[in-house]
Order: structure tokens, then C-alpha cells, then sequence
């Protein structure tokens, strides 16, 4: 065999078994066809989306509007390139510390498309035609998504985009309609908002967001139609059509919306075609994902592994990074505690949303009692010399146990506060763990106490 650990892909699930492999003593040689390492993570999801994000909100005052008001801006005139420097420096850092680890680690690394041609062995073809091939005891496909590009959409860079490609808008829209009201649309849709730019989500169901708590989708949907927001919910599209004076999206209902540009975001497929499945007998669904055991990550295929986004929910570059350590440390014989209960979901939205644990409607639907205490950011003297005036905490409790059960929070900060609702949950805390601990004051976490005394003020002792 050529290598302990061939992985195909070095998006965050590639990266972290390839290291952990390494750091177990194994030969590893991670290959992906992408111009540079690190996946959709670094050069087209997670990272850039995040930079974005962050960018906007710095140029634009975003933080400081609710002290200053609406019409407060740090930069007058925010162009694309404002936005893409700061995207260019974060990305070419990210690259360099992977390559970093990867060296100081062993890891070797190649660029080539992957494809299986028997149990233990993979072909590799470069772009300029090289053909290798090359011998695993163990591989990890970790090959990711690609955006859905249904047939009758017609993207072309300039009316409509998907969302790997709005990161190469030459200009900002005047006006900007986005399909999909999933966490990218969303995410989307409210950072070009908080840039000023007019925006309508559109989303065929009459929700969104459905794995979050309702009341924390509710406060959300009304911060964005309480700045201008258009939201039309239940709204199918019929067609959309590319223009030279706007693109036009037809609804089902019969209106027309026209806006400088399209994002289309509705689902992502698995990168699964070019790889040679049915050689290595492992099928993928529709949408190209492929199925696992939950718990190794093994496939059909039981020296194959496959983690990350291919495999399907909850498509997090957090999760995929532990899917990728945990199929590295079972390829190889390590023992590994059962994982823990819940993990922590992050929305970055402007606002953020961010949860843990049992939404109240699922907590309402195992029949346990349970009391909810909840927590105005407003209501902390960090939120008053912040500005905040948006944004709670909402917190479950078992009755019975007095455990906590959920944490859900919108609002600033919301993706880092999340982890202490984790860690109270995983270590199996109670409402006394937030009644009887003194936080720092002043701060957003405070709002842990304030929820905390609210549920227990009902629930008694
Ligand atoms: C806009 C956007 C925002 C996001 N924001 C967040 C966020 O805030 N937080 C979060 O946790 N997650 C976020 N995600 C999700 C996150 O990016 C993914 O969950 C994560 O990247 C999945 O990692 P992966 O290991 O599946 O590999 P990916 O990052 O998908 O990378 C797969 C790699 O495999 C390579 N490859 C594919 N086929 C082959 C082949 N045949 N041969 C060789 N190489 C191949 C590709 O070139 C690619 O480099 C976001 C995603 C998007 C699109």
C-alpha cells in the first residue's frame, strides 16, 4: 500500500483526519482538485461568508447603530473592493497555516481529481492530463457540495448568481432578490441588507429555519422586515429570467419581483459523480450524498469513510471537522468516548442565531414540563453600553431534573454565548448552575443569569 490514509478532499472533514491520521503515526496523502487547499470552508463558504460579514459590519457601523441610530456609517461609499481586500488577506492566511500543519504534520498533499479504480486503489488526473495511480489501506471521501444549478435557472455572473459565485460581484447591487430561505440565503439575504442594499428573500415553504426554536425565528423574521426586508414566505418561483435592464423572478402567485441581481440558494449537491462509486460498491441518493454508519462514518465499503457535507446533515464545517477525527481514530483502532448529546448550530445572520439542545417545540412534544426563562439583552448593563437593543436568550429546563434542555439565543454575539448553554447541557447542569455562579459583569453572558433566575423564580427549589 502506498499510504495508511488516502483522503479526497481538504475541506475541514479532509483536513482534521488527515492530521489526526498523521498524529497516530500513519502515512497520509490528502488529494483535492481545487487551485488551493482548504474546500468550500476557505475559498467559497464559511470563511469568505464570515469575512463578508464581518467586513460589512465593521464599514458599515452595523454594531453601533442602536446607540447612534440608523442612519449612522463608519464608510460612506462601501465598494466591492473594500470588501473582497480584506477577504483576499483572510483566505491567503487560512491556506498558509493549513499548508503549515500539513508540513509540520507530514502530511503530503496533491492536486488532482480523484477516482476510484478497485477497493484499495484511486487514479489521479491533473488538469494538464497526468495520469497516477495510487495504493490506500484506508480512505475518507471528503468531497463536499457544489450549489444545486437547476436547468431552468439561468445563471450567468451577471443577473444571477449562486452562492460560490457572489463572491465575484464586480459591483454592489442596487437591488438584490434571494431564493432560498436556508441558512445561506439568510445569511445573504441580511448581510447586503445591513450594506443598505434592498433585499427580498423569497422561500417557497411558509417557515424558515425549522430546526430553530420558533420564537427566536419569529424575533428574527421581524428584525428583518423591521429594517426594510422584504420576506415573501409560501412563494413559489415559476421562472426567472436574466435581462439586460434587471432580472426578473416570476412567482407562482402571479407577481413579478425585478431586481439587479439573483442569488439562487436554494440546496447543494454532492461532489460525487467523477468518483467511481460503483466501483468500490458505495451508492449516493439524488442529491449525492452518500450513507454512513453514524457512529464510525464507515461506508458501505468498510475501509472507505466518508464525512463532511457529502454525507448530508447538518453540513457544518464544525461538525465535519469532528466527523473526519472520529473516522481517522476508528480506521485506526482508537477508542473513542460516545459522542455528546448535542453539538451547537450557528447562524451568521445579521443578527445571529445560534442554539443548542431541544427546541421548545420539541421539548413540548416528548410531554416532559419544563419552565422556559429568557433574557433581554437590553436588559444587561453591557447591552446598555453596547447599544444593543435587540437580541434574547431563551433557555429550557426540565421541571423533573432541572436540567437544562435548550439554549437559544438571536442577537449579537449569539455564536460565541452559545457555548456555555453547550457546556451546561453536556456536563448534564441544572437551573442551580446559573443561579448560584457569579458571571462577569458587565457582559452579554450575564444573560445566562438573568434567564436562569427567571425560570427558577417559577420553578421554585
Ligand atoms: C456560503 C456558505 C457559508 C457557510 N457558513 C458556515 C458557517 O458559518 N459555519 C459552518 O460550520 N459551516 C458553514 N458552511 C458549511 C461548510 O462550508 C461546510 O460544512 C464544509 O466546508 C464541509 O466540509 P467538507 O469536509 O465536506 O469539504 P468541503 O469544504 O466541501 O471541500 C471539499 C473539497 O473536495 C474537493 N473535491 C471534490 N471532488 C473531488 C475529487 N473527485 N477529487 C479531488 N478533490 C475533490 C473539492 O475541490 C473541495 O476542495 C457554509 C457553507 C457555505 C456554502
Amino acid at each position: 500500500m502506498d499510504y495508511d490514509m488516502l483522503v479526497i478532499g481538504s475541506g475541514p472533514s479532509g483536513r482534521r483526519a488527515a492530521v489526526q491520521s498523521a498524529k497516530l503515526g500513519k502515512s497520509v496523502l490528502v488529494v483535492d482538485r481545487g487551485r488551493r487547499l482548504g474546500g468550500v470552508s476557505v475559498h467559497t463558504g464559511t470563511i469568505p461568508s464570515k469575512t463578508l460579514r464581518e467586513t460589512v459590519l465593521n464599514l458599515s457601523g452595523w454594531r453601533e447603530r442602536g446607540f447612534y441610530g440608523r442612519g449612522y456609517r463608519v464608510k460612506q461609499d462601501i465598494s466591492v473592493g473594500d470588501l473582497i481586500e480584506r477577504l483576499h488577506k483572510t483566505l491567503d492566511h487560512e491556506v498558509e497555516v493549513l499548508q503549515h500543519q500539513f508540513m509540520r504534520n507530514s502530511v503530503k498533499n496533491a492536486r488532482a481529481s480523484v477516482k476510484f479504480i478497485g477497493p484499495n486503489k484511486v487514479s489521479l488526473t491533473s488538469d494538464n492530463g497526468d495520469y497516477s495511480e495510487v495504493g490506500f489501506a484506508n480512505a475518507l471521501i471528503a468531497v463536499g457540495t457544489r450549489p444545486h444549478r437547476p436547468r431552468d435557472v439561468p445563471f450567468d455572473k451577471i443577473r444571477v448568481f449562486d452562492s460560490d459565485e457572489m463572491l465575484e460581484l464586480d459591483r454592489l447591487p442596487r437591488t438584490l432578490t434571494v431564493i432560498g430561505a436556508g441558512v445561506i440565503g439568510v445569511e445573504y439575504a441580511t448581510i447586503f441588507s445591513a450594506l443598505d442594499v434592498p433585499v427580498t428573500l423569497v422561500e417557497p415553504r411558509n417557515s424558515i429555519l425549522d430546526f430553530v426554536d420558533r420564537e427566536i425565528v419569529d424575533d428574527f423574521i421581524h428584525q428583518m422586515r423591521d429594517r426594510g426586508m422584504t420576506i415573501r414566505l409560501g412563494s413559489a418561483v415559476k421562472e426567472i429570467r436574466s435581462k439586460p435592464e434587471a432580472a426578473e423572478v416570476e412567482l407562482a402567485d402571479g407577481r413579478t419581483i425585478r431586481s439587479e441581481v439573483v442569488l439562487y440558494a436554494a440546496g447543494r449537491t454532492g461532489n460525487v459523480g467523477s468518483l467511481g462509486l460503483d466501483v468500490v460498491g458505495i451508492e449516493a441518493d439524488s442529491r449525492g450524498r452518500i450513507k454512513v454508519d453514524p457512529q464510525t462514518f464507515q461506508t458501505s465499503a468498510p475501509n472507505i469513510y466518508a464525512a463532511g457535507d457529502v454525507i448530508g446533515f447538518p453540513s457544518l464545517a464544525s461538525t465535519s471537522m469532528e466527523q473526519g477525527r472520529v473516522a481517522a481514530c476508528h480506521a485506526f483502532g482508537v477508542a473513542l468516548p460516545p459522542p455528546p448529546e448535542t453539538f451547537p448550530y450557528g447562524i451568521y445572520a445579521v443578527p445571529e442565531i445560534s442554539t443548542v439542545g431541544l427546541s421548545e417545540e420539541q421539548v413540548r412534544e416528548s410531554g416532559a414540563a419544563y419552565e422556559v426563562g429568557v433574557a433581554r439583552f437590553r436588559e444587561t448593563s453591557r447591552g446598555h453600553i453596547m447599544g444593543v437593543n435587540t437580541g434574547f436568550l431563551k433557555l429550557l429546563f426540565s421541571i423533573e431534573t432541572r436540567r437544562l434542555l435548550g439554549a437559544h439565543i438571536v442577537g449579537e454575539g449569539a455564536t460565541e454565548l452559545i457555548h456555555i448553554g453547550q457546556a451546561v447541557i453536556n456536563l448534564g447542569g441544572t437551573v442551580d448552575f446559573f443561579v448560584n455562579n457569579t458571571f462577569n459583569y458587565p457582559t452579554l453572558a450575564e444573560a445566562y443569569k438573568i434567564a436562569g433566575l427567571d425560570a427558577w423564580n417559577r420553578m421554585g427549589r
